[in-house]
């Protein structure tokens, strides 16, 4: 009666750890899966590409610390259009920590003054950030544009309109332009 109780009792111990692993693992494989797909996601994310210095945006890279990176955007609103972009990924300024937002707002008015120093002769900045696709986002890691505006310019060419992609070497030498800018 002992030893039935007893064995009874190791047979239930190893169908319990039996069953619990057998709920366990599909969870774990979800797991692994789910970040192995956030890994994908994140790997496939053009600005977190740009971030990692991988590319030929390296190029019209202007500024980077460890919490940011700022460069040219390629198919700028005006000449000297930057955008600055958390290193680490975040979709927008609602799930971007609260001092990496700050970090951002505060590179972005370095770079705005920066770029008042070259010759781009811009006469005043916009300093926006899309945050969903309602608000014509287009591209889901947080970025702040610093757009160069100069007077006279049409009222009609809203964001959002398709712009063209302008070539690297440009992009370049705008960027180095601003880098000199901002050296000490
Ligand atoms: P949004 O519409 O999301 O506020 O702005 C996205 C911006 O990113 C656009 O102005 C677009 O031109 C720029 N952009 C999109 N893809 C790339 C890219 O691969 N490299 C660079 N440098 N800019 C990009
Ligand atoms: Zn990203």
């Amino acid at each position: 009666m002992g030893g039935e109780e007893g064995n009874g009792g190791g047979m239930t111990k190893r169908m319990w750890w039996g069953s619990g692993a057998a709920r366990v693992a599909p969870v774990v494989v979800v797991l692994l899966m789910g970040a192995g797909a956030v890994r994908a996601a994140e790997q496939t994310c053009v600005f977190c590409e740009i971030a990692a210095g991988k590319g030929a945006a390296e190029a019209s890279v202007v500024y980077r610390d460890e919490r940011v990176v700022a460069f040219m955007d390629r198919a700028p609103r005006n000449p000297g259009h930057v955008l600055v972009v958390p290193r680490e990924h975040a979709d927008d300024a609602l799930t971007v920590p609260p001092a990496t937002l700050g970090h951002l707002v505060q590179v972005a008015q370095r770079i705005a003054r920066a770029i008042g120093r070259t010759d781009l002769k811009a006469e005043g900045f916009n300093l926006i950030s899309n945050n969903g696709k309602a608000a014509g986002q287009t591209v889901f890691h947080l970025h702040l544009h610093v757009v160069p505006r100069f007077a006279g310019e049409s009222a009609t060419a809203a964001a959002g309109e398709p712009r063209p992609v302008r070539p690297a070497e440009e992009l370049a030498a705008i960027a180095a332009k601003i880098r000199a800018a901002l050296a000490p």
